[in-house]
């Protein structure tokens, strides 16, 4: 591979690698709302944060266990990661 290749190599991958990272960070900003079943005050949240501990209280302070699942989310992630990561095979293997 000449040297060219090889910076030209290094700069592609280093965007496609942040690429993936934000996308990570993108899933964990997702907010979306749930209602208190004491109450009915609508909470809301974002997926990085009932990652993180899945217990939030309502206005109220009423408890509320979230038990929505985020490994499908984190499933998609990983999809994404792999197809990213083909392509960076792809990218690698134009300087052969
Ligand atoms: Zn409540």
């Amino acid at each position: 591979m000449c040297e060219r290749l090889q910076r030209d190599y290094a700069r592609r991958t280093a965007g496609v690698q942040s690429c993936a990272m934000d996308l990570s960070r993108a899933v964990d900003s997702v907010t979306f709302e749930v209602e208190c079943p004491e109450c009915q005050n609508k909470i809301k949240l974002a997926v990085g944060k009932i990652r993180a501990n899945p217990v939030v209280q309502c206005a109220n302070g009423h408890k509320v266990q979230i038990k929505a699942d985020t490994s499908d989310l984190d499933k998609g992630v990983g999809e994404v990661n792999k197809a990213i990561k083909g392509l960076e095979d792809t990218i690698r293997n134009i300087g052969r």
